[in-house]
């Protein structure tokens, strides 16, 4: 309609016209593209809140849900510490007071063992393997998302590398320790003997370094890595909780 009054006003050299007709058409375009821009703008808002949510119940999830692990890896690595110090000591008067107990036989028996959780929620490998990361328009919020997902991966390359000649103490020292058929937790371990084997104390110092590796940068950096964007997803969110992550 708007071309064949056009037309007409060419025909007619309405030359005012005309361009208030050009005007008009241009106009209109320009307001269309606009509608059409905060629209798009807008979806994309309300996508973005709809990850963020989902990845804030998922993190806060992965919080509660390990911090029991966390906190098993974290007290077996201060039990290895405690039986090198003993170790360490062991045939001095200051022995006396490091006596190990049952804690101490099951932090070495279990020495070799770094199965704990590695865990990308799926939301960050959705967001990251669609693209979609680049909905998240908090620039901080977004590097700190992959970054997350970077970490993940270094924790899963760094427990393959230090699983590599570890060393399954029962196994190799079956006179020195004697597990427990009914429960891990019931085992005995002859402390003075393993304290006098050379080649225990080896194998065992070696493994240690792997589990202290393992607990701190595996385990409880996840732990950190979670709890850091559980804050920040709150606060992006405007979430508040009753009472304070632990
Ligand atoms: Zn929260």
């Amino acid at each position: 309609m708007i071309l064949r009054r056009l037309t007409e006003h060419v025909k007619s050299q309405n030359w005012f016209a005309v361009g208030l007709d050009f005007l008009i058409v241009v106009a209109g375009v320009f307001v269309a593209t606009q509608v059409a821009n905060w629209n798009t703008a807008r979806v994309e808002r309300a996508q973005e809140r709809q990850y963020l949510l989902r990845l804030h119940e998922e993190v806060s999830a992965l919080v509660d849900e390990q911090e029991r692990d966390r906190a098993d890896v974290m007290a077996r690595a201060t039990r290895m510490e405690e039986i090198a110090a003993y170790l360490n000591v062991f045939g001095t008067p200051a022995a006396s007071v490091l006596e190990p107990v049952g804690d101490h036989c099951r932090a070495v028996i279990t020495s070799h063992i770094y199965a704990g959780n590695i865990t990308l929620p799926p939301t960050i490998n959705e967001l990251i393997s669609t693209g979609r990361i680049l909905l998240v328009s908090n620039e901080k919020l977004r590097m700190q998302i992959v970054r997350f997902a970077q970490a993940i991966d270094e924790s899963g390359q760094l427990r393959h590398d230090i699983q590599v000649d570890r060393m399954v103490m029962s196994r190799k020292y079956p006179d020195l320790i004697q597990l427990s058929p009914i429960n891990r937790d019931l085992s005995a371990c002859d402390f003075p003997a393993m304290a006098g084997s050379q080649a225990f104390r080896n194998d065992y110092l070696d493994n240690m370094p792997r589990f202290l590796a393992y607990a701190d940068a595996v385990i409880q950096s996840q732990q950190d890595l979670r709890r850091e964007l559980h804050a920040a997803l709150d606060a992006e969110l405007s979430i508040q909780h009753e009472e304070s992550a632990p």
